[in-house]
């Protein structure tokens, strides 16, 4: 990420994540290293002035083919490597 999101940190974990907006408004959070077999594909945008984020699945909300083909950064959603997800608290 060369820009934009601030890092937070998991309430479950503790680990550092970010936050992206899906194509449908929800905030996500994201493992901050990328992960290169991840879906997702998250990227700065500059002008809505957050990080913004979409699945790399044909078809879906959001999907971008040319941001996919020129292989932007792909991150790992949080909760799937989360050790101890808040909402299980
Ligand atoms: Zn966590």
């Amino acid at each position: 990420m060369k820009k934009g999101p601030k890092a937070a940190r998991c309430k479950g974990c503790d680990a550092l994540i970010f936050w992206a907006k899906t194509p449908a408004g929800k905030n996500m959070p994201f493992n901050v290293s990328p992960a290169a077999r991840a879906e997702w594909i998250a990227y700065w945008n500059a002008k809505a002035g957050v990080v913004s984020c979409f699945r790399d699945v044909r078809g879906s909300a959001g999907y971008n083919q040319a941001m996919v083909n020129r292989a932007y950064n792909r991150y790992q959603p949080h909760w799937e490597t989360c050790p101890r997800p808040p909402s299980k608290r």
